[in-house]
């Protein structure tokens, strides 16, 4: 591991080296890149960094303040597995090279105040995150063909989306809708894609616990993350997607984190399970508290219910969230909390009672989300939940989804759309303003964004269901 710029080039080329990749991300969470052969790398030029047209990228500069500069985090590189020259990858924050200061719209910036935030509280000095991304891997074959039917997505119970082993439809051995949770091969076709893509994440550093088929039919998969801190698990999260989008392709399939590809099937959340840490305790553990939880984890608790409607404009950030958030699917609805429950949206999670492992899983989330700014948004309500002792109200232990209508309009609820979602934010997001963590600017940009390019553009569209429904009318 190198520690200085000089350090990295020359290993860099010791190892053969002759590219770096310079990567970022861009507002609504999509990785960016330019290469710059190795000799334009050296101490000066990484201080400096690389300039790149601002204007061209989703969310950032207008044209006429278009230059922007890319400071590689040294801590980031790895060897890129998916070039044919051996080439070494950077993740970059973005620079405003008149101010010299950092951009204020780069989310990956907004993940590190957040976490700089958390240190001037005093409350911890990190928190850690581990989030269980689930997305679905497919025949890339039968997706364009169905793509090129004109009814995008798969409506039927048939969902033919995945062929066999010896790639011939197999509908012997598809899992049911919500089977999919987690026979073995052949019923399982994608174990060792999803082998390769653990192994490739090993090998370029970032940890996993698990991998597994989920509960959709054919393809739908589960890859965990060891947990890290937050600025390095948004980075995490986008080398996963990075990763298995492009190990998929190696095997002809291709992978969607989108949340609800397919109706009446689950659809992919990314659960985020997250704790409180100070000179190396966990300050969620209290084995005397409800659930073996502390005061101060049910104070975050309270401020992640609490904010949970504006917070869902980040965690469920597209149309097609709300399409997973709907009963029945092992999907949250509903803004309370229990132990075990995997109706509610936060779940104390049991498996074990050693303090260390003591954590909260915040449900809601579904992978559509840029990993910096859920993170970030998350953090920021729970800490307001401890500043402003936010109770969380009694647990509730039972499967939200039998309860009766009237039990039921007792409770919060999530967002039904994204629209409604960004109504929220707009109503409540000065816990995001603390620590100038997230900009006015920043919240104003993502609720036109969101509106425009996304609620307004698939709003006001025929949906191909629109079609069944009324074209006798
Ligand atoms: N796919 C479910 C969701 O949308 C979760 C399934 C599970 O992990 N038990 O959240
Ligand atoms: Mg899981
Ligand atoms: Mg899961
Ligand atoms: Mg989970």
């Amino acid at each position: 591991k190198a520690t200085t710029a000089q350090e990295l080039v020359e290993q860099a080329r010791s190892q053969g080296v002759v590219m770096a990749d310079l990567k970022f991300v861009d507002v609504p969470g999509l990785w960016q890149h330019f290469h710059v052969p190795i000799d334009e790398l050296s101490s000066k030029s990484l201080a400096e960094g690389f300039g790149f047209d601002g204007s061209s990228i989703r969310g950032f500069q207008a044209i006429h303040e278009s230059d922007m500069l890319l400071v590689p985090d040294l801590s980031t590189a790895f060897i890129d597995p998916f070039y044919q020259h051996p080439t070494l990858s950077l993740i970059c924050e973005v620079r405003d090279p008149v101010s010299g200061q950092a951009y204020d719209r780069d989310p990956r910036h907004i993940a590190r105040r957040a976490e700089a935030y958390l240190k001037a509280t005093g409350i911890a000095d990190v928190s850690y995150w581990g989030p269980e991304a689930e997305f679905f891997i497919l025949d890339s074959a039968r997706f364009d063909q169905n793509q090129h039917s004109g009814y995008y997505f798969i409506d039927s119970a048939e969902g033919f989306w995945n062929s066999g082993r010896d790639g011939t439809p197999n509908p012997g051995y598809r899992p049911r809708y919500k089977e999919g949770y987690f026979p073995v091969p052949p019923t399982d076709t994608v174990a060792d894609v999803r082998a390769e893509i653990a192994l490739t994440l090993e090998h370029v550093g970032v940890g996993v616990e698990v991998h597994h088929h989920e509960v959709a039919t054919a393809g739908q998969a589960e890859v965990d993350l060891r947990f890290d801190s937050l600025t390095r698990m948004g980075d995490r999260v986008m080398l996963l997607k990075y990763v298995a989008k492009n190990v998929a392709r190696k095997y002809g399939k291709t992978v969607t984190f989108m949340p609800k590809p397919i109706y009446g099937d689950n659809g992919s959340g990314m659960h985020t399970h997250q704790s409180l840490w100070k000179e190396g305790n966990n300050l969620f553990c209290d084995p005397s508290g409800y659930a073996g939880l502390s005061e101060l984890a049910r104070y975050y608790i309270g401020g992640l219910l609490h904010h949970g409607r504006a917070l869902a404009a980040f965690c469920s950030p597209t149309t097609n969230s709300y399409k997973r958030l709907v009963p029945g699917f092992e999907a949250p609805v509903n803004l309370v909390y229990s132990k075990r429950n995997r109706s509610a949206a936060v779940r104390i999670p049991m498996y074990s009672q050693e303090p260390k492992a003591k954590r909260i899983e915040y449900r809601p989330p579904d992978p559509s989300a840029n990993p910096y700014l859920a993170f970030a948004a998350m953090l920021m309500a729970g800490l307001d939940g401890i500043e402003n002792r936010i109770d969380p109200g009694e647990p509730l232990d039972k499967d939200i989804y039998s309860l009766t209508p009237a039990e039921l309009l007792a409770l919060r609820s999530l967002p039904a759309s994204l629209d409604e979602a960004l109504e929220a934010l707009r109503d409540d997001h000065q816990f995001l303003l603390k620590g100038g963590v997230f900009t006015r600017d920043f919240i104003d940009l993502w609720i036109d964004y969101k509106k425009q390019r996304e609620v307004l553009a698939v709003g006001t569209r025929p949906h191909p269901w629109e079609f069944v429904l009324y074209f006798d009318v």
